[in-house]
């Protein structure tokens, strides 16, 4: 589907006037943040949180700005009314500049893409990459190296790199949380260390609602045989169950994992798009 109109600094525009600002050192440097929401069936998932963590990305790097997150809400609902989309990916990207005043602010609707549902069923292969994001908290324009790990991935016929902090330890995907479970007990890697999921957010909230424990702790590669299964979460995949890991083969699919992704799926399906 083609989306007519994107939003400049809070104004709706027809999509050719958008601009690559070219001469602009900000934009050359990288010095932005940005967010992915998805739309589905008319419901925009989780906007509060994504704008939430779009203001954090924004003052982990230095990045000040004029914008409200009242006004950036109000630029996602105004869009989504003016191109008439029931299903997309909607794109936030905060521009940084030498002033607050000149920092600026594009949202845009995208075609989503929708992972295949035999992955879900089978489990999908990873590979590690060694890799330590400077901001793990933030989700910057800085997307390089996370960009090679998944090129690096794909040639391997996996779905996704997941990174390994200098110590060994496997932190995140290049665009995705990641977690191993034994039983009903899931463990995430230390929250320092990575990326703070709106995806990751609502999935353990639907685990602790359904009796799961959840624990933080270092997993290294050579540690995966400890569980009995793993699993990826973002906005565009949801919850995305991991097959192998290099060279490790989990046993089937847990059971308590797919009772996780059914209980996850009603959630989405009873939420309305708001966590609470
Ligand atoms: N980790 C990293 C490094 C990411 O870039 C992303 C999303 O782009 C995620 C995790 C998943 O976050 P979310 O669930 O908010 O999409």
């Amino acid at each position: 589907m083609a989306f007519n109109y994107f939003s400049h600094n809070g104004k709706i525009l027809p999509i050719e006037e958008a601009q690559v600002p070219l001469s602009n050192i900000e934009y050359q440097y990288g010095f932005g943040v940005y967010e992915s929401i998805k739309v589905s069936g008319g419901v925009a998932f989780f906007v509060a949180d994504h704008i939430e963590r779009l203001m954090s990305s924004a003052k982990e790097i230095g990045l000040t700005h004029p914008f409200s997150p009242r006004a950036v809400e109000q630029g996602v609902a105004e869009l989504l009314e003016k191109n008439a989309t029931e299903s997309c990916n909607v794109k936030i990207l905060l521009l940084g500049a030498k002033t607050a005043e000149g920092a600026s602010l594009e949202i845009l609707c995208l075609n989503p893409l929708f992972p295949d549902a035999k992955l879900y069923r089978d489990g999908v292969h990873c590979v590690t990459y060694e890799y330590e994001r400077a901001f793990p908290h933030a989700k910057t324009l800085n997307m390089l190296q996370s960009y090679l790990a998944y090129a690096e991935a794909r040639l391997a016929s996996a779905y996704d790199a997941l990174l390994l902090d200098r110590e060994g330890n496997i932190t995140e995907g290049t665009r995705t949380n990641f977690f191993c479970m034994k039983g009903k007990t899931i463990t995430s890697p230390p929250k320092e260390k990575i990326l703070l999921g709106v995806t990751r957010k609502a999935v353990l909230k639907v685990a602790k609602e359904n009796d799961f424990t959840v624990e933080e702790r270092n997993i290294r590669p050579a540690n995966l045989s400890e569980y009995d299964g793993a699993f990826l979460t973002s906005t565009s995949s949801k919850i995305m169950s991991i097959h192998s890991i290099n060279e490790h083969t989990f046993a089937e699919q847990p059971k308590a994992l797919k009772e996780l992704m059914t209980a996850f799926s009603r959630f989405l399906d009873e939420s309305r798009g708001v966590m609470n």
